[in-house]
């Protein structure tokens, strides 16, 4: 009766049923049988329930009438007229007789959590639209499965189920302006390589709608534009890029990125996409090396590639992103911006500390410790905002004894975090007034951010209770 046993693995055959106006039976009156139910009632089925009882949704749709329930003992006469059958009562030995039953009348059944007595399985899925995706390891091992499925569903943007019904409303015409097979495929590759799922991504429907249109009169042949996506790598931890970041970076034809995006998060670009290196490093004319960035970008856009602009933290904090921005709005280069965990929202986290905790702080600033113009340390010190300092490792000196000079106390607490969120991640917790000295002492490099503020005086519990974990943390009282 098994239609799958360890001993035969003979494949499952996946099928995809239209069950509209048919009627399948379920057997049970719990949160599975609803839930199957559920699933029934959206692909048009007409369900009947066996239930001796039925659980609060389930009788919602008894009473309205959405389904027809049958009562009292199982009967094989229940099995009249039903396409399909799934046994999902608690009662493992009711199920194993209705498939039995089903199985005699050669109606497909299923048994929840029992394959052998199966006849077919339901699969775990991925829904966009008018897409699915059904997983299944043939219940061997349903939990498999499931992590399948949820990878799928990070993997597989939203924008598809746009992309979908668009087709679905073009079907005709396409078909219509295109009658040979082989040129409408060349057509649809063509289309799923152009503009119009970007566009969707970006939620752009009209401008989508427009992009489908100009390659359906083009008859295929018009060429992809290009874009520059500014993409936020987050702090480090490939496990902060955001499901967005990673779609584009799988996606990508050319990533422009700088130093601090690591290899662990270039890993997980397309394999065959073209990675360009543009950290600037001290000492370097740094607008030399943005003018050789925009040109860079201009280049590849324009030769129709999809260019991922790849920065540490959220683009446009403390980077060149604005400038980006500008650049390519000026010489139209169609462009999104996807933002990232930047660094002080990741060392706060590290440091388990809350940069705005009302108890202690109004606001946050970040500050950046190098840059054009003069710092306002007056305007820092007097705030009674938590500060987060951007690019502070070689600064410290000068920036602790500028606030102190202006009236913050010598005695605020601080935390400096280095290499937040990586496996190399240190963690010093100090004074406004030593925190110079002791950041020497211990030799804190650059990526580091420091929080300075009451705030920053939860860090020190924090570190100490996390000192086991973090390889080479560094805590002092303060
Ligand atoms: N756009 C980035 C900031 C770029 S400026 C962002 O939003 O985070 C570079 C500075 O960011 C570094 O000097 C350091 O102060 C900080 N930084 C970036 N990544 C860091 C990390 N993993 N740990 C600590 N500081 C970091």
């Amino acid at each position: 009766m098994s239609s799958y046993s360890q001993s035969r693995p003979t494949p499952l055959l996946p099928l995809f049923i239209d069950l509209r106006g048919r009627t399948v039976l379920v057997v049970g009156g719990g949160g599975v049988a609803r839930r199957k139910v559920g699933m029934l009632l959206e692909a048009g089925a007409r369900v009947t329930v066996a239930a001796t009882t039925a659980e609060p949704t389930l009788r919602k749709w008894i009473d309205s009438g959405r389904v027809r329930r049958l009562d009292g003992a199982f009967d094989a006469t229940w099995l009249d007229d039903v396409w399909l059958v799934i046994a999902a009562s608690r009662d493992q030995a009711l199920n194993r007789s209705v498939a039995d039953a089903a199985q005699a009348r050669r109606i497909f059944v299923n048994a929840v959590d029992d394959a052998e007595a199966s006849s077919f399985h339901v699969p775990a899925r991925v829904r966009r639209g008018h897409l699915q995706v059904a997983v299944s390891t043939g219940g061997t091992a349903p939990v498999l499965a499931q992590r399948v499925r949820e990878r799928l569903e990070a993997e597989l943007d939203e924008s598809l189920s746009g992309l979908t019904h668009l087709l679905a409303r073009e079907r005709a015409r396409i078909r219509w302006r295109f009658p040979q097979t082989g040129r409408r495929r060349r057509f649809f590759q063509s289309l799923l390589d152009g503009d119009v799922p970007r566009l969707l991504r970006t939620r752009d429907h009209a401008g989508a709608q427009i992009a489908f249109d100009l390659a359906f009169n083009d008859g295929a042949s018009a060429p992809r534009n290009g874009s520059v996506t500014l993409v936020g790598a987050g702090p480090g931890d490939p496990g902060l890029l955001t499901l967005k970041a990673l779609r584009v970076l799988q996606d990508a034809d050319v990533i422009v990125h700088d130093r601090l995006v690591g290899p662990d998060i270039l890993d997980l670009a397309r394999r065959d996409a073209e990675r360009i290196d543009v950290g600037k490093r001290v000492g370097e004319d740094h607008d030399a090396t943005q003018a050789r960035i925009h040109a860079l970008l201009l280049q590849h856009a324009r030769a129709g590639r999809h260019v991922v602009r790849l920065q540490g933290g959220d683009p446009l904090v403390f980077g060149r992103g604005g400038e980006e921005l500008e650049f390519l709005r000026a010489h139209a280069i169609p462009h999104e911006v996807i933002p990232g965990i930047t660094a002080a929202l990741a060392c706060a986290a590290a440091a388990g500390v809350a940069l705005t905790d009302r108890r202690h702080a109004h606001g946050v600033t970040l500050l950046a410790a190098r840059g054009n113009a003069p710092i306002d340390y007056r305007g820092a010190a007097a705030s009674d905002h938590t500060l987060a300092v951007y690019m502070g490792a070689g600064e410290l000196p000068l920036l602790s004894q500028e606030l102190v000079r202006h009236g913050r106390a010598a005695s605020t607490p601080c935390v400096a975090v280095e290499n937040g969120s990586l496996p190399n991640q240190r963690l010093l917790a100090s004074t406004l007034a030593e925190l110079a000295t002791l950041a020497h002492e211990h030799s804190i490099r650059a990526p580091a951010l420091v929080i300075i503020g009451e705030v920053a005086a939860h860090a020190v519990q924090a570190a100490r209770c996390r000192s086991h974990a973090i390889d080479g943390a560094i805590t002092r009282a303060a």
